[in-house]
C-alpha cells in the first residue's frame, strides 16, 4: 500500500461509518524510516506524521520543519520525564500523556511557556504490565486530576493486545472518551484502521501500511 491507498480506505470506512470524508485525521507513523521515504510523502502534499522517540525525531523533522512550514508532529511513544522540555519544544501533539509525575511536569512548563501541545491520554486497555498508559479504572481521576492542572486534554489514545481482537479495545476507549467529554480518539493502526473509524477513531496511527515494513 501506500499513502493515497491508505487514504482512500480511510474515505470509504468514513462513508460506512457516516462520517464526514477526510473528518479522520490519518497520522503517518515515520519512525525508523529514512528521509528518503518521508520526503516522498511530504511532497505527496501529507503533514500530519507520528514518531515514538523523541531523541530520533530531534533527528529528523527539524529540518523537515524548516522546508515546510505547516508539519503536525505527533508523539505517540513513551515520554520520560527529562524529555519533556525537548518534547514540548518539537511536537504539536503529545499522544502518551501516562502518569500524574508527567501531567505535573507539563503543567510546570505550561506555566512558563504559556503554551501547551494537544495532549491525548494514553490508556492501557488491555492492562498489561509491559505496557505505558493509564489503566482503565483509574482513568476517570486521572482526566479531573489533569483538569485540576488546567492541562487540556483532547483525545484519549490506545494500543490494543497484539493477540487480542482489537475492536473490544476501541470499544471500551470510545465508552471512556464519551463518559469523560473528550474530543478525540486515537485507535487503529496499519492492520485496524478501517475497523477503528468504525469505533469512533478520530485519528488513525499507521506506519507500514504506507512507508512499507520497518
Ligand atoms: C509504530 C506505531 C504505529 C504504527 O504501526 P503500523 O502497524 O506500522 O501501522 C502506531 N502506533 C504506535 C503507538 C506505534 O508505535
Amino acid at each position: 500500500m501506500q499513502l493515497s491507498r491508505v487514504k482512500a480506505l480511510i474515505n470509504k470506512s468514513e462513508l460506512t461509518a457516516k462520517k464526514k470524508i477526510n473528518s479522520v485525521e490519518l497520522i503517518a507513523v515515520s519512525k525508523t524510516q529514512p528521509d528518503e521515504k518521508i520526503e516522498v510523502v511530504l511532497k505527496e502534499g501529507h503533514r500530519c506524521f507520528g514518531e515514538n522517540r523523541v531523541q530520533e525525531a530531534y533527528g529528523k523533522w527539524p529540518r523537515f520543519k524548516k522546508h515546510y512550514s505547516d508539519i503536525e508532529l505527533h508523539l505517540i511513544g513513551p515520554l520520560q520525564t527529562n524529555k519533556t522540555r525537548q518534547a514540548f519544544d518539537l511536537f504539536d501533539v503529545i499522544q502518551t500523556l501516562d502518569r500524574l509525575k508527567l501531567a505535573k511536569s507539563f503543567a510546570n512548563l505550561v506555566q512558563e511557556k504559556g503554551v501547551c501541545p494537544s495532549l491525548f491520554i494514553q490508556v492501557n486497555t488491555g492492562e498489561e504490565p509491559q505496557k505505558a498508559g493509564v489503566l482503565p479504572k483509574e482513568l476517570d481521576a486521572f482526566v479531573k486530576e489533569c483538569e485540576a492542572m488546567d492541562l487540556p486534554i483532547e483525545g484519549l489514545m490506545c494500543i490494543p493486545p497484539i493477540d487480542d481482537e482489537p475492536s473490544l479495545h476501541f470499544a471500551l476507549l470510545k465508552k471512556m472518551k464519551d463518559r469523560n467529554n473528550i474530543k478525540s480518539l486515537s485507535m487503529g493502526m496499519s492492520a485496524d484502521f478501517e475497523t477503528a473509524i468504525m469505533f469512533g477513531a478520530t485519528h488513525v496511527r499507521v506506519g507500514s501500511a504506507i512507508f512499507g515494513e520497518r
